[in-house]
C-alpha cells in the first residue's frame, strides 16, 4: 500500500522529510496518521520510506490499548470481505482456522493495514508461491489447491470465516464495515495458552 492512501482514513498529524537509517541520505518521507475509531479509541500509524534506498517501516501504535488481547470477527459475506479492514501490528499472529492459515510475527515483520480481500489475495499469493516450491510433492500440491480454491471462495463471500489476532501487545484492531461493529469479539489474551 502507498503511504499516500493511508491518510484517508485518518488524520494526518505529522509529514516530513528525514535522514533515512540505512542509507544516510535526507530522503526518508516520515508520515504520522492519527485514527478514530468509536470502538476501539485511538491508534497512530507510522510509516517510513526512503526515496533513495527503498527503506520501508511501518508501524502502529494503540493509544487505548487493553493489553494482550485476542480479537476474532467472522467474515460473513462479501460486504465483511471488502469492506472490514485488519490492522495488525508488528508483535500480533493473524489467524484463520477454517480457511487454515496462521501468519507468525518475524523478526522483520511489518505492521499490516489491509481490508479482508488484501489479505486473502495475499494468502493466494504465498501459497502460490509455495505451489512452486513444492511442485514435486503431490500431497504438497492438493493441499495448496484446495487452500487456494476455499481462498476464492471466501473472496466471493461465499464461504464463512473467522479472523483471530493474538497481539501480546493490544495494538491491532479489527475494523467491521458500518453497523457491523458489535461482531467483533475481543478477549484478553492469556500468554501461555
Ligand atoms: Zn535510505
Amino acid at each position: 500500500m502507498d503511504s499516500n492512501d493511508l491518510s484517508i482514513h485518518g488524520k494526518v498529524l505529522y509529514t516530513g522529510i528525514e535522514k533515512c537509517p540505512v542509507c544516510g541520505r535526507e530522503s526518508l518521507h516520515v508520515i504520522e496518521i492519527l485514527y478514530n475509531d468509536p470502538v476501539f479509541g485511538d491508534l497512530i500509524l507510522y510509516s517510513n520510506k526512503c526515496d533513495y534506498c527503498g527503506y520501508r517501516r511501518v508501524d502502529i501504535h494503540y493509544l487505548n490499548s487493553r493489553g494482550p488481547t485476542r480479537i476474532i470477527y467472522e467474515v460473513k459475506d462479501d460486504v465483511d470481505v471488502y469492506k472490514t479492514y485488519i490492522f495488525r501490528s508488528r508483535t500480533a499472529r493473524i489467524s484463520s482456522p477454517e480457511l487454515g492459515f496462521d501468519i507468525d510475527p518475524g523478526p522483520d515483520a511489518e505492521a499490516m493495514i489491509t481490508t479482508v480481500e488484501g489479505l486473502l489475495l495475499r494468502m493466494i499469493d504465498v501459497a502460490e508461491r509455495m505451489e512452486v516450491l513444492n511442485e514435486d510433492d503431490e500431497e504438497s500440491v492438493r493441499r495448496l489447491r484446495e487452500f487456494k480454491e476455499k481462498v476464492q471462495r471466501a473472496l466471493q463471500g461465499n464461504f464463512r470465516f473467522k479472523i483471530i489476532i493474538e497481539d501480546p501487545y493490544g495494538n491491532s484492531i479489527i475494523k467491521p464495515p458500518p453497523g457491523r461493529d458489535l461482531g467483533v469479539r475481543i478477549e484478553p489474551l492469556n500468554p501461555s495458552a
